[in-house]
């Protein structure tokens, strides 16, 4: 008998959810899949399923969720939410979700990219000379290579290392 279900399962992780933004009314949902019928990016990649994602994580399957590239295709459009009948609030929970995902170190190669960009230079897209060089052949000012405010938002953090 193949019990690998049983074994991931985190019985607690509805509740969890259920105390995080987006999570409240998790337990309304009745499966009902409007969600999935609205959502814009599973028009384009049919393996994008938000109801599947609502359905993981009420079995408590959330290792599921975390390892899948599902949750980070979500574009927080809230056409879902106009339409669940239940009240749930799935693009919340969908950034709840990464959140998460990032808290317990799953977070994607190039999302971790970025937070180590954003820690590092306070930049996603680092500025450097030769940027800088073709701004002024523009008749554009250097940029700073280096946001600072924006580092001190992450000071005593550090580098997002961990893999999954
Ligand atoms: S639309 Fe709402 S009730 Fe229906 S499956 Fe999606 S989250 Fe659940
Ligand atoms: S918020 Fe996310 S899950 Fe909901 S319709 Fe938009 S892309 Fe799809």
């Amino acid at each position: 008998m193949d019990n690998s279900i049983p074994d991931k399962a985190d019985p607690n992780f509805r509740n969890e959810l259920a105390k995080q933004p987006g999570g409240e009314s998790i337990s309304a949902c009745f499966m009902c899949r409007m969600c999935t019928a609205t959502c814009p990016i599973t028009k384009v990649n049919n393996k994008f399923n938000p109801s599947r994602i609502i359905r993981l994580a009420l079995f408590g399957l959330k290792k599921e969720i975390f390892t899948s590239d599902f949750i980070w295709l979500c574009s927080n459009c809230y056409a879902c939410q106009e339409r669940c009948p239940q009240g749930v609030n799935i693009p919340e929970l969908m950034s709840t979700l990464k959140n998460l995902a990032v808290k317990e170190g799953y977070a994607p190669p190039g999302t971790k990219a970025q937070m180590n960009f954003i820690k590092g230079e306070g930049r996603i897209y680092p500025i450097d000379e030769f940027d800088n060089k073709k701004r002024n052949k523009s008749g554009l000012p250097s940029l700073p290579t280096s946001c600072e405010v924006v580092k001190g938002l992450f000071s005593g953090e550090k580098d997002s290392e961990r893999d999954p």
